[in-house]
């Protein structure tokens, strides 16, 4: 599979030929040249990594929570993640990220935006760095999504719980321009990016600063990310507080355009969806984490015929319990057929969405197809096994069989990061304990 849509979606049975980290040919019978390692891919599919285009690693600890397995958006976030906030030690952190990153590469997903929120008063600083510390670590590219509440303490529904007071909008301003300086590359193939991501606008932060920080942003050239609409909750507390639908509020504070990605997009009027396209803003469609949370099925076929770039991610794995791209992709063309119908996608335009699309949500054009010139970020799944036999047409096997689907290698700018279904490099018992003594500590606040 290419990533491309429509007709070009399948390259049929061809040789990859890989040289300084891009995509040199696509041909059947390539012979090898001199110096050159040759990986017999026979019984397998090549597809491109998967571009996961909203995330939240943190939340790697904290799957099926008991209080949260259960609950709607809003008692799931009063019960799951709200009263950890303040467990997460750098210690803690570090242990779900590296979990986290492992679990997307497993299921051939080569790079990650992950909206990253747990910042509060003179804490966080550290954050960023840790996060592209274990990205490189694990070869994943990595857009961080900065986000993060401003507001009084007893304003935000989450820290008003505990005891941590939200940043001012200079520190998550300094914080940012420091990430940056440091990490922020905008080649179209870049391993690090920066965005601005406050978690929620409608509840995050006073309006007037909306306006402020996509200034800011678009100022340092960087795009701009968070939720919105998820829920119904977002249209009532907007046609309440400010007469207006959740798309018109973030219109009317600089935030839409083709620099603009939203999570979720669950609940839109038919104005709404004129104005994402209209202004090319785009969408990462979570569908596994909408039906977890009974949130609903986002009108992803209104918003791909009306021209808005859809792209997919599975969201926090505490809304998820998968850090799957394979399941989100199997999923999100099971659903849309199921609600409405054959007509509603294909498996080549779901796997269009999962890869070119989260591309084109990111501006990172030189990923999300296999192409010479492209970068060389592959997943190659071994179709070999039981499951497997009796296809007609393996190459649409991941998505339509979702998972277990196996992934034996996967490459990320031609760096072999998994090896034979392993990570290259990784100490799966150091992650293990590492994983268990953060739970312990997560296990011990109660709900
Ligand atoms: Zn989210």
């Amino acid at each position: 599979m290419t990533g491309q849509a429509g007709p070009a979606a399948r390259a049929g049975a061809a040789d990859i030929r890989i040289r300084d980290g891009r995509i040199a040919e696509i041909a059947a019978g390539l012979a090898p040249l001199p110096g050159e390692r040759v990986l017999d891919a026979t019984g397998c599919v090549v597809y491109p990594g998967w571009i996961n285009t909203h995330h939240h690693l943190f939340q790697n600890l904290l799957k099926a929570v008991p209080a949260g397995i259960n609950a709607d958006l809003q008692a799931w976030l009063a019960a799951v993640p709200y009263p950890r906030l303040a467990a997460f030690t750098p210690e803690v952190l570090r242990a779900a990220v590296r979990l986290g990153m492992a679990e997307l590469l497993l299921s051939g997903t080569t790079t990650c935006a992950d909206h990253h929120y747990l910042y509060h008063h003179g804490h966080g600083a550290e954050t960023g760095d840790l996060l592209f510390d274990v990205a490189e670590e694990m070869g994943l590219r990595l857009v961080l999504c900065r986000g993060g509440a401003i507001q009084s303490a007893a304003d935000h529904p989450g820290m008003s719980k505990t005891a941590l007071v939200p940043e001012t909008l200079d520190e998550m301003v300094a914080d940012i321009e420091r990430l940056k300086a440091r990490y922020h590359d905008p080649a179209g193939d870049a391993m690090r990016r920066v965005a601005v991501a406050p978690t929620t606008p409608t509840f995050s932060l006073p309006p007037a600063m909306l306006r402020e920080l996509a200034e800011f942003g678009r100022g340092l050239g960087l795009r701009l990310h968070t939720h919105l609409s998820e829920t119904d909750n977002y249209v009532r507390f907007c046609r309440e507080k400010y007469r207006c639908t959740p798309v018109e509020f973030v219109g009317e504070h600089g935030w839409l355009g083709p620099d603009v990605w939203f999570a979720h997009l669950v609940t839109l009027s038919p104005d709404e969806i004129r104005m994402l396209a209209a202004t090319d803003t785009g969408m990462a469609h979570c569908p596994v984490s909408n039906a977890r949370l009974g949130s609903g099925v986002a009108p992803v076929r209104a918003l791909a015929d009306a021209g808005v770039r859809i792209s997919l991610g599975v969201d926090g794995v505490a809304s998820n319990e998968s850090g799957s791209m394979v399941n989100e992709a199997n999923f999100a063309w099971l659903v849309h057929r199921a609600v409405g119908g054959a007509a509603q996608t294909t498996v080549e335009e779901v796997i269009h969405w999962g890869t070119a699309g989260g591309a084109a949500v990111l501006d990172l054009p030189r990923i999300g197809t296999l192409a010479p010139g492209q970068s060389a970020d592959l997943a190659i799944y071994d179709l070999k096994g039981l499951r497997f036999h009796g296809f007609h047409d393996l190459a649409a096997a991941p998505v339509a069989a979702g998972e277990p689907t196996p992934v034996r290698h996967v490459f990320v700018r031609g760096r072999q990061v998994v090896q034979d279904g392993a990570i290259v490099g990784l100490d799966l018992e150091q992650l293990r304990r590492e994983a268990y003594d953060a739970m312990q500590v997560l296990q011990r606040i109660a709900a």
